[in-house]
């Protein structure tokens, strides 16, 4: 169950004195990636308040410690043994505005649903996770972008510059790496008082998915959602501990992108003696970041996090080996998350030679599928956008690829919101095109909308339960 008291973090996660993180600085190796190819960073060296952003971003407190990432990494182990699923939700890029109570709780809530319903789907543990409180750089196809004959520098999420098309805003600021960091820190000390203070109380999340069931357009999903709810009284009715059921664990994760960032935020953790990201639990390497040789894979071999890495549709089976044997060499449970994202009409054909080939070279991952990347249209009337069916059928193509190699199929990661916008197109409360200009409001990726989140959590959970 999502609670299960193993689950809890009501053991302390380390002994007093054994969280303290020094910094990092001659640390070895921890600087050969400056060496390296390096893509997808602004150019900002140069630029008169690098030093000092650099150096205030060092001197300050972790986000998070080296005991609670380890932990994490335990759970991962038993994701990629099949004994539990991992659910990573999150906007595609986080904006400073976007730290609100309402927004930061309307996500977190809808995590908590999806993961009730999952934990019920895999009768099975759910590690939930926020693409949360450090998601703010992305990459992109390039440098820059030209709108009537203007020029600027392409948007680089907020950590790097403005979303506003003017010189101003587009110009790389790296003191918005130290806001980033204080916008971080307010998310996660929130989201820790909501988890851990009573808000993930399984009894109030299942009331909040009964406002979901309220709606006609769900009716289909009525007998599994009738199901929990009678699990969640027989729970009760039996004397479940819904005291200890009102805290769960939530663990950040976002894409390891701006290495100045996460080289400034690497602390050597005094227990081990070894080297954390202490920007999120979870860091992960994109689809455009990850040539072998490259600057962020040799960043992330020399840290303890667990990390994941995207593989898109043209992933070879020597390049997934080469990728285990640098960042998991010692074969660590928990250690490495393959997060595939080949689109719905590639997945069942492109899949099951990586699949074989990591089973065949006896690695344990955890596969992970994101059915977002891989699925990325332009609409008529000119947005970016997603359609919910060919999100589901990726899901769907997924799962049926592991189910025929007898491999688990670990966990989902999507881009969603807690907020009723209107940025991919379906579900069963339909999004059409006509509402974009309305309620569309990512900045980059299209995100699944409150409602559409916790239906796909009811559809996968549905073919969860139907194969057992
Ligand atoms: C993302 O996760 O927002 C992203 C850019 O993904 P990918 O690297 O898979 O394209
Ligand atoms: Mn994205």
């Amino acid at each position: 169950m999502t609670n299960t008291p193993e689950a809890r973090s009501d053991a302390p996660l380390t002994a007093p004195g054994e969280i303290l993180h020094v910094g990092a600085a001659d640390y070895p190796g921890l600087d050969e990636w400056r060496s390296l190819p390096l893509s997808q960073q602004p150019d900002w060296r140069g630029h008169e308040d690098f030093d000092s952003a650099y150096a205030e971003l060092s001197a300050h407190p972790p986000l998070v410690f080296a005991g609670e990432v380890d932990k994490l990494k335990r759970r991962l182990a038993k994701v990629a043994n099949g004994e539990a699923f991992l659910l990573q939700g999150g906007d595609c890029a986080e904006t400073f505005d976007g730290v609100t109570a309402d927004k930061i709780s309307a996500k977190v809530k809808t995590i908590l649903q999806m993961a009730v319903v999952l934990t019920y789907g895999a009768s099975l543990p759910v590690v939930k996770m926020g693409r949360m409180a450090g998601q703010y750089a992305k990459p992109r196809s390039s440098d820059v972008e030209t709108r009537d004959g203007v020029t600027l520098p392409t948007f680089r999420g907020e950590i790097v510059n403005g979303f506003d098309f003017t010189e101003e805003s587009r110009v790389p600021d790296p003191k918005r790496m130290v806001k980033a960091y204080h916008k971080s820190a307010a998310t996660l000390n929130l989201v820790r008082a909501f988890t851990e203070g009573g808000f993930a109380d399984l009894r109030a999340v299942q009331q909040w998915n009964k406002g979901f069931m309220q709606n006609p357009a769900h009716a289909r999903y009525e007998r599994l959602a009738g199901e929990i709810d009678r699990a969640v009284r027989f729970m009760e009715a039996c004397g479940a501990d819904f005291e200890g059921l009102k805290r769960t664990e939530f663990y950040a994760a976002h894409e390891a992108l701006l290495l100045d960032y996460e080289r400034a935020l690497t602390r050597i953790d005094s227990r081990t003696g070894k080297p954390y990201v202490t920007s999120g639990h979870f860091v992960w390497i994109g689809e455009r970041t990850r040539e072998l040789d490259g600057a962020h894979m040799d960043y992330l071999s020399r840290v303890q996090n667990p990390v994941g890495v995207k593989l898109g549709p043209t992933t070879t089976p020597e390049t997934v080996l080469e990728i285990i044997e640098k960042l998991d060499p010692e074969r660590e449970p928990g250690r490495l998350t393959f997060i595939v994202r080949m689109g719905a009409a590639n997945v069942r054909e492109k899949l099951p030679p990586l699949v074989r080939a990591v089973s065949d070279a006896g690695a344990k991952v955890v596969w992970v599928t994101d059915p977002m990347h891989g699925n990325t249209i332009t609409a008529d009337n000119g947005y970016k956008t997603r359609r919910f069916d060919d999100i589901l059928d990726e899901v769907r193509g997924f799962f049926e690829v592991h189910r025929s190699l007898g491999t688990y199929p670990g966990g989902l990661h999507v881009e969603m919101t807690g907020d009723d916008v209107a940025e991919c197109l379906g579900g069963s409360d339909v999004i059409d095109e006509s509402a974009f200009d309305q309620r569309y409001e990512s900045l980059v990726d299209p995100r699944l909308n409150h409602k559409q989140s916790l239906e796909l959590a009811f559809l996968v959970a549905e073919s969860l339960t139907t194969v057992k």
